[in-house]
Protein backbone atom coordinates (compact mmCIF):
# COMPACT_ATOMS: atom_id res chain seq x y z
CA UNK A 1 0.00 0.00 0.00
CA UNK A 2 2.72 2.10 1.09
CA UNK A 3 4.44 1.50 -2.27
CA UNK A 4 0.96 2.45 -4.38
CA UNK A 5 1.22 5.78 -2.52
CA UNK A 6 4.44 6.45 -2.72
CA UNK A 7 3.70 6.11 -6.65
CA UNK A 8 0.70 8.22 -6.66
CA UNK A 9 2.60 10.96 -5.18
CA UNK A 10 5.46 10.87 -8.04
CA UNK A 11 2.71 11.00 -10.62
CA UNK A 12 0.84 14.09 -9.03
CA UNK A 13 4.07 15.39 -8.95
CA UNK A 14 4.69 15.01 -12.39
CA UNK A 15 1.62 15.62 -13.30
CA UNK A 16 2.19 19.36 -11.79
CA UNK A 17 5.02 20.21 -12.78
CA UNK A 18 4.24 18.88 -16.55
CA UNK A 19 1.20 21.57 -16.01
CA UNK A 20 2.88 24.62 -14.43
CA UNK A 21 5.92 24.27 -16.36
CA UNK A 22 6.81 27.83 -18.02
CA UNK A 23 8.30 26.17 -20.67
CA UNK A 24 6.78 23.92 -23.45
CA UNK A 25 6.71 20.28 -23.15
CA UNK A 26 6.72 18.03 -25.91
CA UNK A 27 6.51 13.85 -25.33
CA UNK A 28 7.87 13.13 -29.33
CA UNK A 29 7.50 9.42 -30.48
CA UNK A 30 10.57 8.93 -32.01
CA UNK A 31 9.39 6.72 -34.90
CA UNK A 32 6.75 9.08 -36.71
CA UNK A 33 7.93 12.29 -34.95
CA UNK A 34 4.58 13.09 -33.58
CA UNK A 35 4.14 14.76 -30.62
CA UNK A 36 1.42 12.14 -28.43
CA UNK A 37 1.54 14.47 -25.23
CA UNK A 38 2.07 17.92 -24.65
CA UNK A 39 1.47 20.98 -21.69
CA UNK A 40 -0.12 24.11 -21.40
CA UNK A 41 2.59 26.07 -22.37
CA UNK A 42 3.15 24.31 -25.30
CA UNK A 43 -0.53 24.63 -26.61
CA UNK A 44 -0.25 27.91 -25.92
CA UNK A 45 3.12 28.93 -27.60
CA UNK A 46 2.68 27.26 -30.72
CA UNK A 47 -1.54 26.97 -30.91
CA UNK A 48 -2.45 24.09 -31.57
CA UNK A 49 -4.89 21.06 -29.89
CA UNK A 50 -4.19 17.97 -29.61
CA UNK A 51 -6.09 16.90 -32.70
CA UNK A 52 -3.61 18.58 -34.37
CA UNK A 53 -0.82 17.65 -32.58
CA UNK A 54 -1.24 14.32 -33.87
CA UNK A 55 -1.57 15.02 -36.90
CA UNK A 56 2.06 16.84 -37.16
CA UNK A 57 5.71 15.72 -37.30
CA UNK A 58 8.29 17.96 -35.96
CA UNK A 59 9.56 19.24 -38.59
CA UNK A 60 5.99 20.77 -40.01
CA UNK A 61 6.54 23.68 -36.36
CA UNK A 62 10.06 23.53 -36.42
CA UNK A 63 11.06 25.79 -39.40
CA UNK A 64 14.77 26.40 -39.66
CA UNK A 65 16.02 22.59 -40.38
CA UNK A 66 17.39 20.88 -37.23
CA UNK A 67 21.41 20.56 -38.49
CA UNK A 68 22.11 17.29 -39.77
CA UNK A 69 24.36 16.96 -36.56
CA UNK A 70 21.31 17.41 -34.70
CA UNK A 71 18.79 15.09 -36.46
CA UNK A 72 21.72 12.97 -37.13
CA UNK A 73 22.65 12.22 -33.09
CA UNK A 74 18.93 12.59 -31.67
CA UNK A 75 18.24 9.31 -34.37
CA UNK A 76 20.92 7.78 -32.92
CA UNK A 77 20.32 8.29 -29.19
CA UNK A 78 20.56 5.63 -26.50
CA UNK A 79 18.48 5.81 -23.21
CA UNK A 80 18.94 8.75 -21.00
CA UNK A 81 20.94 10.49 -23.54
CA UNK A 82 20.09 14.08 -24.30
CA UNK A 83 21.00 17.33 -26.36
CA UNK A 84 20.26 21.54 -26.68
CA UNK A 85 20.09 23.49 -29.36
CA UNK A 86 18.49 26.56 -30.65
CA UNK A 87 15.76 26.50 -33.76
CA UNK A 88 12.68 28.73 -34.52
CA UNK A 89 9.14 27.59 -34.48
CA UNK A 90 6.32 28.46 -36.32
CA UNK A 91 3.09 28.38 -34.44
CA UNK A 92 -0.28 28.04 -35.96
CA UNK A 93 -0.71 31.67 -36.43
CA UNK A 94 2.32 31.21 -38.89
CA UNK A 95 4.66 33.72 -36.12
CA UNK A 96 7.77 32.45 -36.12
CA UNK A 97 9.64 32.47 -32.72
CA UNK A 98 13.01 31.32 -31.15
CA UNK A 99 13.75 29.04 -29.38
CA UNK A 100 15.85 26.91 -27.29
CA UNK A 101 15.30 22.94 -26.93
CA UNK A 102 16.38 20.61 -24.85
CA UNK A 103 15.71 16.79 -25.51
CA UNK A 104 16.43 13.58 -24.02
CA UNK A 105 15.33 9.59 -24.95
CA UNK A 106 13.20 8.19 -22.01
CA UNK A 107 11.06 5.25 -21.47
CA UNK A 108 7.71 5.49 -21.44
CA UNK A 109 5.83 2.39 -20.58
CA UNK A 110 8.14 0.13 -22.56
CA UNK A 111 8.76 2.06 -25.57
CA UNK A 112 10.62 4.91 -26.21
CA UNK A 113 10.09 8.59 -26.69
CA UNK A 114 11.97 11.91 -26.92
CA UNK A 115 10.96 14.03 -24.11
CA UNK A 116 11.39 17.67 -25.46
CA UNK A 117 11.59 20.60 -23.49
CA UNK A 118 11.53 23.94 -25.16
CA UNK A 119 12.24 27.65 -23.68
CA UNK A 120 11.09 30.56 -25.98
CA UNK A 121 13.73 33.38 -26.67
CA UNK A 122 12.65 36.01 -28.90
CA UNK A 123 12.15 38.58 -26.54
CA UNK A 124 15.95 37.96 -25.49
CA UNK A 125 17.72 37.48 -28.71
CA UNK A 126 15.23 40.86 -29.73
CA UNK A 127 16.71 42.39 -26.93
CA UNK A 128 20.14 41.27 -27.58
CA UNK A 129 19.91 42.36 -30.83
CA UNK A 130 18.65 45.86 -29.78
CA UNK A 131 22.31 46.26 -27.51
CA UNK A 132 24.21 45.29 -30.37
CA UNK A 133 22.94 47.85 -32.39
CA UNK A 134 22.98 50.56 -29.65
CA UNK A 135 26.43 49.42 -29.36
CA UNK A 136 27.60 50.69 -32.70
CA UNK A 137 25.32 53.81 -32.84
CA UNK A 138 26.15 57.40 -31.10
CA UNK A 139 23.00 57.75 -29.23
CA UNK A 140 23.20 62.15 -29.58
CA UNK A 141 23.28 61.84 -33.79
CA UNK A 142 22.23 58.60 -34.66
CA UNK A 143 24.94 57.87 -36.96
CA UNK A 144 27.67 55.42 -36.71
CA UNK A 145 30.04 55.45 -33.50
CA UNK A 146 33.76 55.10 -33.02
CA UNK A 147 33.28 51.62 -32.59
CA UNK A 148 31.38 50.79 -35.94
CA UNK A 149 33.88 53.05 -37.90
CA UNK A 150 36.87 51.20 -36.50
CA UNK A 151 35.32 47.82 -37.43
CA UNK A 152 34.71 48.88 -40.81
CA UNK A 153 37.81 50.30 -41.07
CA UNK A 154 39.39 47.57 -40.73
CA UNK A 155 37.19 45.27 -43.40
CA UNK A 156 37.64 47.71 -46.05
CA UNK A 157 41.22 48.50 -45.39
CA UNK A 158 41.51 44.30 -45.86
CA UNK A 159 38.68 44.03 -48.49
CA UNK A 160 40.33 46.96 -50.54
CA UNK A 161 44.27 45.80 -50.02
CA UNK A 162 42.99 42.09 -51.46
CA UNK A 163 41.15 43.69 -54.62
CA UNK A 164 44.05 46.57 -54.89
CA UNK A 165 41.28 49.39 -54.50
CA UNK A 166 42.15 53.06 -53.14
CA UNK A 167 40.67 54.25 -49.77
CA UNK A 168 39.86 57.06 -48.82
CA UNK A 169 39.75 58.97 -45.96
CA UNK A 170 38.18 62.82 -44.90
CA UNK A 171 38.39 63.97 -41.40
CA UNK A 172 35.89 66.41 -40.71
CA UNK A 173 36.01 69.15 -37.71
CA UNK A 174 33.73 71.77 -36.76
CA UNK A 175 34.62 74.95 -36.99
CA UNK A 176 34.71 77.68 -34.07
CA UNK A 177 32.25 74.98 -31.92
CA UNK A 178 33.25 76.36 -28.47
CA UNK A 179 32.64 79.45 -28.89
CA UNK A 180 29.50 78.15 -30.40
CA UNK A 181 28.53 76.21 -26.93
CA UNK A 182 29.58 79.04 -24.89
CA UNK A 183 27.56 81.80 -26.63
CA UNK A 184 24.48 79.80 -27.60
CA UNK A 185 24.33 76.81 -24.93
CA UNK A 186 25.18 73.06 -24.96
CA UNK A 187 21.66 72.34 -25.98
CA UNK A 188 21.89 74.14 -28.89
CA UNK A 189 25.80 72.87 -29.81
CA UNK A 190 23.82 69.17 -29.43
CA UNK A 191 21.45 70.19 -32.01
CA UNK A 192 24.07 71.93 -33.97
CA UNK A 193 25.64 67.94 -34.30
CA UNK A 194 22.57 66.57 -35.14
CA UNK A 195 21.68 68.43 -37.78
CA UNK A 196 25.72 68.15 -39.65
CA UNK A 197 26.10 65.12 -38.45
CA UNK A 198 22.60 64.22 -40.91
CA UNK A 199 24.24 66.67 -43.66
CA UNK A 200 27.38 64.44 -43.84
CA UNK A 201 25.62 61.36 -43.86
CA UNK A 202 23.03 62.14 -46.49
CA UNK A 203 25.91 63.19 -48.67
CA UNK A 204 28.26 60.16 -48.44
CA UNK A 205 25.60 57.67 -48.85
CA UNK A 206 26.37 55.39 -51.73
CA UNK A 207 27.20 51.80 -50.82
CA UNK A 208 30.05 51.08 -48.92
CA UNK A 209 30.48 54.75 -47.30
CA UNK A 210 30.43 55.28 -43.68
CA UNK A 211 30.11 58.15 -41.89
CA UNK A 212 30.50 58.29 -38.26
CA UNK A 213 30.83 60.63 -35.08
CA UNK A 214 35.15 60.08 -34.48
CA UNK A 215 34.85 62.16 -31.05
CA UNK A 216 33.17 65.47 -29.72
CA UNK A 217 32.85 67.46 -33.11
CA UNK A 218 34.70 65.56 -35.29
CA UNK A 219 33.21 63.12 -37.85
CA UNK A 220 35.49 60.72 -40.50
CA UNK A 221 33.81 59.60 -43.94
CA UNK A 222 35.03 56.34 -45.20
CA UNK A 223 35.64 55.81 -48.93
CA UNK A 224 36.08 52.75 -50.63
CA UNK A 225 37.20 52.60 -53.92
CA UNK A 226 37.45 56.60 -53.97
CA UNK A 227 40.88 57.81 -54.86
CA UNK A 228 41.98 61.54 -54.40
CA UNK A 229 40.65 63.16 -56.76
CA UNK A 230 37.07 61.71 -55.95
CA UNK A 231 37.83 62.44 -51.86
CA UNK A 232 38.25 65.79 -53.11
CA UNK A 233 35.23 66.14 -54.77
CA UNK A 234 33.07 64.33 -51.79
CA UNK A 235 34.81 66.88 -49.30
CA UNK A 236 34.06 69.91 -51.25
CA UNK A 237 29.96 68.56 -51.67
CA UNK A 238 30.16 68.24 -47.59
CA UNK A 239 31.78 71.50 -46.81
CA UNK A 240 28.73 73.41 -49.29
CA UNK A 241 26.05 71.36 -48.13
CA UNK A 242 27.09 71.90 -44.45
CA UNK A 243 27.58 75.62 -45.32
CA UNK A 244 23.83 75.74 -47.21
CA UNK A 245 22.21 74.63 -44.06
CA UNK A 246 23.03 78.36 -42.76
CA UNK A 247 23.09 77.99 -39.34
CA UNK A 248 23.88 80.93 -37.91
CA UNK A 249 27.13 81.30 -35.73
CA UNK A 250 27.20 83.93 -33.80
CA UNK A 251 30.87 84.23 -33.07
CA UNK A 252 33.03 82.79 -35.81
CA UNK A 253 35.91 84.68 -37.63
CA UNK A 254 35.00 83.56 -41.01
CA UNK A 255 31.33 83.38 -41.51
CA UNK A 256 27.80 84.13 -40.12
CA UNK A 257 27.22 80.76 -40.60
CA UNK A 258 28.52 76.97 -39.11
CA UNK A 259 31.55 76.20 -41.07
CA UNK A 260 33.30 72.82 -40.99
CA UNK A 261 37.17 71.94 -41.97
CA UNK A 262 38.19 68.83 -43.61
CA UNK A 263 41.34 66.96 -44.49
CA UNK A 264 41.84 63.53 -46.43
CA UNK A 265 44.32 61.13 -47.66
CA UNK A 266 43.97 58.29 -49.84
CA UNK A 267 45.76 54.73 -49.37
CA UNK A 268 46.54 53.48 -52.89
CA UNK A 269 47.15 49.85 -52.78
CA UNK A 270 49.00 49.48 -56.12
CA UNK A 271 51.44 51.11 -55.14
CA UNK A 272 51.15 50.61 -51.40
CA UNK A 273 51.85 54.30 -50.11
CA UNK A 274 50.61 53.65 -46.93
CA UNK A 275 51.13 50.48 -44.31
CA UNK A 276 48.58 51.03 -41.78
CA UNK A 277 45.11 52.53 -41.05
CA UNK A 278 46.60 54.53 -37.88
CA UNK A 279 48.98 56.08 -40.87
CA UNK A 280 45.89 57.34 -43.27
CA UNK A 281 44.10 58.32 -39.79
CA UNK A 282 47.12 60.80 -38.81
CA UNK A 283 47.56 62.05 -42.78
CA UNK A 284 43.97 62.90 -42.77
CA UNK A 285 44.36 64.18 -39.33
CA UNK A 286 47.19 66.63 -40.56
CA UNK A 287 45.71 67.93 -43.85
CA UNK A 288 42.93 68.71 -41.15
CA UNK A 289 45.16 70.62 -39.29
CA UNK A 290 46.68 72.39 -42.14
CA UNK A 291 42.82 73.44 -43.52
CA UNK A 292 42.14 74.79 -40.09
CA UNK A 293 45.82 76.48 -40.05
CA UNK A 294 44.80 78.36 -43.84
CA UNK A 295 41.98 80.03 -42.04
CA UNK A 296 38.85 76.75 -41.37
CA UNK A 297 36.13 76.44 -43.66
CA UNK A 298 37.88 74.38 -46.37
CA UNK A 299 39.23 70.49 -47.10
CA UNK A 300 43.01 69.90 -47.64
CA UNK A 301 44.61 67.16 -48.96
CA UNK A 302 47.44 65.53 -47.40
CA UNK A 303 50.79 66.13 -48.77
CA UNK A 304 54.10 65.36 -47.47
P1 LIG B 1 38.49 74.84 -34.19
O1 LIG B 1 37.90 75.71 -35.22
O2 LIG B 1 39.97 74.99 -34.09
O3 LIG B 1 38.11 73.44 -34.36
O4 LIG B 1 37.91 75.35 -32.80
P2 LIG B 1 36.88 74.64 -31.87
O5 LIG B 1 36.37 75.62 -30.90
O6 LIG B 1 35.84 73.93 -32.67
O7 LIG B 1 37.78 73.50 -31.24
P3 LIG B 1 37.84 72.89 -29.82
O8 LIG B 1 38.42 71.52 -29.94
O9 LIG B 1 38.58 73.84 -28.92
O10 LIG B 1 36.36 72.78 -29.33
C1 LIG B 1 35.52 71.71 -29.58
C2 LIG B 1 34.29 71.93 -28.81
O11 LIG B 1 33.28 71.00 -29.15
C3 LIG B 1 34.46 71.81 -27.33
C4 LIG B 1 33.21 71.21 -26.83
O12 LIG B 1 32.52 72.12 -26.00
C5 LIG B 1 32.39 70.94 -28.07
N1 LIG B 1 31.75 69.64 -28.03
C6 LIG B 1 32.34 68.42 -28.12
N2 LIG B 1 31.41 67.44 -28.00
C7 LIG B 1 30.23 68.04 -27.83
C8 LIG B 1 28.87 67.54 -27.64
O13 LIG B 1 28.60 66.35 -27.62
N3 LIG B 1 27.90 68.48 -27.52
C9 LIG B 1 28.16 69.82 -27.55
N4 LIG B 1 27.14 70.65 -27.43
N5 LIG B 1 29.40 70.29 -27.69
C10 LIG B 1 30.43 69.43 -27.85
MG1 LIG C 1 37.93 69.33 -32.53
MG1 LIG D 1 36.41 72.34 -33.93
Amino acid sequence: KKKDEETQEAKDRYQTLFDLSPVGILLIDPATQKAFEFNHTAHQQLGYTAKEFAKLRVGDYETIETSEEVASKISQFKLGEKISFATQHKTKKGEIRDVRVFVQLVKLSGRPALFSVFQDITELKQYERALEEYAYIDPLTQIANRRQFDQTFENEWRRSERNHTPLSLIMIDIDFFKVYNDILGHQAGDTCLQQIAKTIHTSASRAGELTARYGGEEFVVLLPNNDIASAEKMAEIIRHNIAALKLPHPDSDISNYVTISAGYSVVDFVNKTIDSRSQLLKQADDALYKAKKAGRNRAYPYKN
